[in-house]
């Protein structure tokens, strides 16, 4: 992040701190990253090529990625104005984020790689050196440096040790404050356009009262999260937006055996969706790990995360499809039809209800909806399963279809998959391809920020040009 701010403190012609303590030499100095060396070296220029007017940056939205934003290009550039314009109130977002607590990021994750797959949208794109200059360590870093205290949990989510994220929102409006942005609210950014200096012509509008103002920016930052005006400015400044659908949703399955097992949950399960109208082969919509059964269906990491990777497919097939689900993948077919046979003569005279292989980590109740779904009665004894019934038990606890009849909600989560394509931003500075000096952080682009819970670090490192980021599985 640090290396976009530099660049753009470069862009700007603005002088950094730096600058301002050695001007008197007739140069200023700009910070220039090494990304190999993580590290900031200065470069003198001569003080004739700043510009002695003070320019100004507008950022859209103060949610994590605008605020993160604004004191990152307040970091680095200290002479550039920065106002940033919020229609509500600041990290309202991040007050409710983690349940009240805010996952601020993973603290297991330190293979850039595998954290780049953890993004429904933009995996490909993340791949390389995207996350080299900010990762989660990075991101805990800046928090603990600023009186931030962390903790990571067992499951590698890191949490604010006070365990409220008011943490970790006093520690950036703090900061903000501190390095001198302006924040301004109840305010709307309803239009812009490109004025014919080349200047940012923002319109600013109250909800409540007829208030029109005009702003002239030199730089702007849209980090307005997945709101429909954000993509609306987005759009008035040349770029095209991927229509948002709804992404990390529950499954909702007809079947009313399942729903008595409500509450039963599955540590490892493999499950794969089968949709109808999409006939390609997507990878994506396999995915392994913990499942739970709701009253209304399925839900838990597992399938929150198919949600979220298949938001698009599971839009255009109306949320109709077949959900396979492995109950035991790490046994093959075969052997699971030998240790069924082998429990079959070795418990010939118990009842099926009552008995199964313990080796299958299975609950009573699970047990019984599987032998149920077999057809079999509550006294059939094992003696008197046939070969071909523990055939089909044996394929049931392997490819158990469920018929998936539509979405539910995740908690109180809404969470979309739309917004500027990545395509039309350049990664490396987050500037748009489209219109110069305008920049992108946050919801507000075509990626999936949710599931995967980085969000602060993609707060640094991509609106870091400004400056956001994101998440990892909740489980
Ligand atoms: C219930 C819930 C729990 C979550 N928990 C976590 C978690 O624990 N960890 C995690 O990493 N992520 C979590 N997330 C996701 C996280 O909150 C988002 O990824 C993050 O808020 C996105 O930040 P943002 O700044 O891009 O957008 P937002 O937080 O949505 O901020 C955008 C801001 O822009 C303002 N705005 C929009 N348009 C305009 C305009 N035209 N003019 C002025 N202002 C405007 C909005 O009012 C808003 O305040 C959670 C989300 C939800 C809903």
């Amino acid at each position: 992040m640090s290396f976009h701010l530099a660049r753009l403190s470069l862009q700007f012609g603005i002088s950094s701190r730096t600058a301002a303590t050695n001007s008197s030499n007739g140069y200023y100095y700009h910070l220039l990253f090494n990304p190999t060396k993580r590290k900031f070296t200065a470069t003198a220029i001569p003080k004739a090529q700043k510009s002695s007017k003070e320019e100004l940056l507008v950022v859209v939205g103060g949610g994590a990625a605008g605020v993160y934003g604004a004191i990152r290009a307040k970091t680095l550039a200290p002479n550039l104005d920065v106002l940033v314009i919020e229609k509500g109130m600041p990290l309202s977002k991040v007050k409710i984020s983690g349940g009240g607590r805010c996952n601020v990021t993973n603290g297991h994750c330190s293979d850039n790689k595998i954290l780049a797959e953890q993004y429904p949208r933009g995996h490909r794109e993340f791949r390389g050196s995207f996350f080299d200059m900010h990762g989660p360590a990075d991101t805990m870093s800046w928090f603990t440096d600023h009186g931030v205290a962390l903790k990571i949990e067992e499951d590698g989510r890191v949490f604010p040790t006070s365990n409220s994220s008011s943490s970790v929102i006093d520690c950036l409006l703090s900061e903000a404050k501190h390095r001198g942005v302006s924040l301004q609210t109840k305010k709307v950014v309803s239009s812009a356009s490109v004025g014919a200096g080349g200047k940012f012509l923002l319109k600013l509008e109250k909800r409540t009262v007829s208030f029109v103002e005009n702003v002239k920016a030199d730089y702007l930052l849209i980090a307005s999260g997945s709101s429909q005006q954000g993509h609306c400015l987005a759009a008035q400044l040349g770029h095209s937006i991927v229509d948002p659908v709804p992404s990390l949703f529950t499954f909702k399955i007809a079947d009313s055996g399942l729903a008595e097992l409500s509450g039963v949950t599955f540590p490892k399960v493999e499950v794969k969706l089968k949709l109808e109208n999409i006939l390609r082969n997507t990878p994506h919509l396999t995915q392994v790990g913990p499942m739970l059964v709701t009253h209304w269906g399925l839900s838990g990491p597992v399938i929150l995360r198919l949600s979220a990777w298949g938001a698009r497919d599971l839009f255009s097939s109306g949320y109709k499809g077949t959900l396979m689900v492995d109950f035991v993948p790490d046994l093959h077919l075969e052997d699971m039809k030998s240790i069924l046979n082998q429990h079959k003569h070795k418990y010939a005279k118990q009842k099926a209800l009552n008995s199964w292989p313990l080796g299958f980590s299975l609950t009573k109740r699970f047990w019984k909806y599987i032998v149920d779904r077999e057809g079999l009665i509550g006294d059939t004894l094992w003696a008197s399963i046939s070969n071909n019934s523990i055939v089909s038990i044996a394929h049931l606890l392997k490819h158990c279809a469920f018929e998936v009849t539509g979405k539910g909600q995740y908690k109180d989560e809404f969470v979309t998959a739309g917004g500027v394509p990545l395509s039309e931003i350049s990664l490396n500075t987050m500037e748009s391809k489209k219109c110069a000096r305008l920049f992108f952080a946050g919801e507000v682009m075509f990626l999936t920020l949710r599931l995967f819970r980085f969000l602060f670090l993609f707060c640094e490192r991509d609106s870091s040009n400004f400056c956001t980021e994101a998440h990892l599985s909740r489980s």
